[in-house]
């Protein structure tokens, strides 16, 4: 058994459409020949993130853009993503109740199976552990453990890319720039309340303000 197979220039890259899947998509562009992006409906309370990454996928004109469901995730509940409950900063574990547990494991996967119908090898999330959350399934030693589980399990050498991984929320604004993203984040959703325009109290709201005035740009969100 090999696990050596050729690479493609294919990359399915996990879109949810908030700002960083969004600056990864542009990323992906620059990069691949083609690019797929894939969109997880977990049950998510706020539907507003799916229409923005359909319509981010049109704007971006890339291959193809899919939605997958794992409702699974919602009937667990538990989190304030998918249950009307407040946000808690320290509910469990350390961890804010905005924690999916095995969220992004169960998408990577599923990325994974999707890419190997694709003939791709290539997948490309916005996890990042600099400014994170604490959520462990963004630091960069799970998904190496992962990329070794998908590649091992289906006999199909994958890469997991994470260009954010160690950048500061400012310097993902500048990624962004430099990819040609500052058009698309227009659409982009990342309010925790699901409101548009956003809220900006949340603390997704307050991440998000904080990078764009460090990086000393004008969020395309905010202009009128
Ligand atoms: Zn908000």
């Amino acid at each position: 058994m090999s696990l050596i197979a050729p690479i493609s220039p294919i990359a399915v890259v996990l879109l949810s459409g908030g700002q960083d899947s969004v600056t990864c998509l542009y990323w992906a562009k620059q990069r691949f020949e083609q690019v797929h992006a894939l969109t997880i409906d977990y049950g998510q309370r706020h539907r507003i993130e799916l229409e923005a990454a359909e319509t981010i996928s049109q704007l971006a004109q890339i291959q193809s853009h899919k939605v997958l469901t794992l409702e699974s995730l919602g009937q667990l509940g538990g989190s304030s993503l998918t249950d009307s409950i407040p946000l808690e900063e320290s509910a469990r574990n350390g961890l804010p109740n905005s924690f999916v547990p095995g969220r992004n494991l169960l998408f990577l996967t599923l990325a994974a199976a999707y890419a190997y119908q694709l003939n791709c090898h290539d997948l490309v999330g916005g996890m990042c552990q600099t400014d994170y959350s604490g959520y462990p399934d963004c630091r960069r030693d799970t998904l190496d453990a992962l990329e070794s589980a998908i590649s091992l399990g289906m006999n199909w050498t994958t890469t997991i890319h994470t260009p954010l991984m160690f950048l500061t929320k400012a310097e993902t604004v500048h990624l962004a720039q430099e990819v040609g993203a500052m058009e698309a984040l227009r659409w982009s959703h990342t309010c925790y309340e699901g409101k548009r325009p956003p809220c900006g109290i949340c603390p997704a709201c307050r991440l998000r303000a904080k990078g764009f005035a460090e990086a000393g740009v004008e969020d395309p969100l905010l202009q009128p």
